[in-house]
């Protein structure tokens, strides 16, 4: 049987290395080839012995999700569509920083928890993606953005212009968010075993701090995150009091906001980070009061927290509008006026429906949700 080596962390790779006949420290060599070299070839693993090479060849692949469309939109955000078979497709999301790369991942093919304002919930659930379908995407955008700075550096180099404004933004991944499609936590085993690799100095090497795992709060696997590999964590909170939070994001109605938030101060105490982002998508009329804000600043009074604030991002169908920027702002000023750090998640990649919410992918719901 063929072997898919994307799906290989550090010590399966080793027990792989030992089940065909190798030393299990080449398990080290290989995750270089395989993640910082971005070899598809197993055959290019030029320092490999040519015996090794062929056993390689003959038992397994590198093999990340097929890419069917890959977008650049005006302010350098850049989408892929990416096919994970069946019919089934999932959206990544490149946005380059002065200071930062993030990258935006999917965990699932659709995701089963039916937020009301949320795209992707609204499309159902298939399945939980592989672990060399999670780190696949790093894998692809790596691979893809480090061709696109080579091409840019020709092409500065044949110009001989100053400096393009797109070239002084930064051209490698250094930040990853689960923030596509899917319930990382309901994707546990495969979501922490991508998360040790990209931690993994023999392979992404990225810092905990800098790799963001967002829950719509599922308790029991935020405490086993905190144990198993703790990461930047990023809550979606979304309304000040159960009741509303209960219409928006169902999971509420089995994980309450107290409990998340003391499932939040326990995550506090092994976080990379010394406080929990809170995300809030701004719907119209509906959570974007100057009284829930007031609420929400009494909520969180014993949390160490910093908000962002999401304006709504619109698709059909969803029954929601985006706040007003004065309501947003209104909004902001009275957490920042109680000493909260709030701020405003700026809407990216507008023009190739890149925004948080928007990734639409393609799912073929096995959960005969109405759509
Ligand atoms: N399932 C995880 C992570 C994926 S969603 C979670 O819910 O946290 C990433 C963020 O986008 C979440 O905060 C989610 O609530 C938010 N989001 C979903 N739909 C949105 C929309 N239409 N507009 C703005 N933000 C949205
Ligand atoms: Fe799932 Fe997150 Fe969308 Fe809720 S917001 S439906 S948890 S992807």
């Amino acid at each position: 049987m063929t072997v898919n080596l994307l799906d290989f962390g550090a010590g399966s790779l080793a027990d792989f290395c030992v089940e065909i006949g190798e030393k299990p420290f080449r398990a080290r060599q290989l995750l270089r080839w395989i993640h910082q070299s971005g070899v598809s070839d197993v055959t290019s693993m030029s320092d490999l012995a040519k015996a090794l090479r062929e056993k390689l060849a003959a038992t397994s692949v590198i093999e990340p999700p097929r890419v069917i469309s890959d977008h650049t939109a005006s302010d350098q955000t850049r989408k892929w569509l990416l096919s994970v078979g069946a019919g089934n497709g999932i959206e990544m999301v490149f946005i380059p920083e002065a200071n930062r790369g993030t990258l935006c991942i999917s965990s699932q093919v659709g995701c089963a928890l039916e937020c009301s304002f949320c795209s992707t919930g609204k499309q159902g659930f298939n399945r939980n993606l592989t672990v060399a379908e999670i780190v696949g995407q790093l894998w692809l955008a790596n691979n893809a953005v480090r061709e696109s700075s080579c091409s840019l550096e020709a092409q500065t180099v044949l110009d001989g212009n100053e400096v393009t404004q797109s070239s002084t933004r930064s051209r490698a991944i250094s930040n990853v968010v689960f923030m596509g499609m899917g319930e990382p936590l309901a994707n546990f085993e495969n979501v922490v075993a991508a998360l040790d690799l990209m931690l993994d100095d023999n392979a992404y090497g990225l810092s905990r701090r800098r790799v963001t795992v967002s829950t719509s709060g599922l308790i029991p696997a935020m405490d086993r995150l905190r144990e198993r590999c703790p990461v930047a964590l990023a809550v979606s909170l979304h309304a000040p009091n159960d009741a509303l939070r209960d219409q928006l994001v169902p999971i509420n109605k089995k994980y309450p906001i107290k409990q998340l938030l003391a499932a939040c101060q326990r995550y506090l105490k092994s976080a990379p980070r010394d406080f929990i982002t809170f995300e809030y998508v701004m719907l119209d009329g509906i959570n974007d009061s100057i009284v829930h804000a007031r609420e929400l600043v009494e909520l969180v009074r014993e949390t160490s927290c910093k908000f962002n604030l999401i304006p709504f991002n619109s698709f059909s169908g969803s029954g929601y509008r985006r706040s007003s920027s004065e309501s947003i702002r209104c909004f902001r000023d009275v957490l920042m006026q109680a000493g909260l750090v709030a701020t405003v998640r700026k809407t990216r990649g507008d023009d190739i429906a890149a925004a948080c919410g928007q990734l639409a992918g393609k799912v073929l719901d096995k959960t005969n949700r109405k759509k």
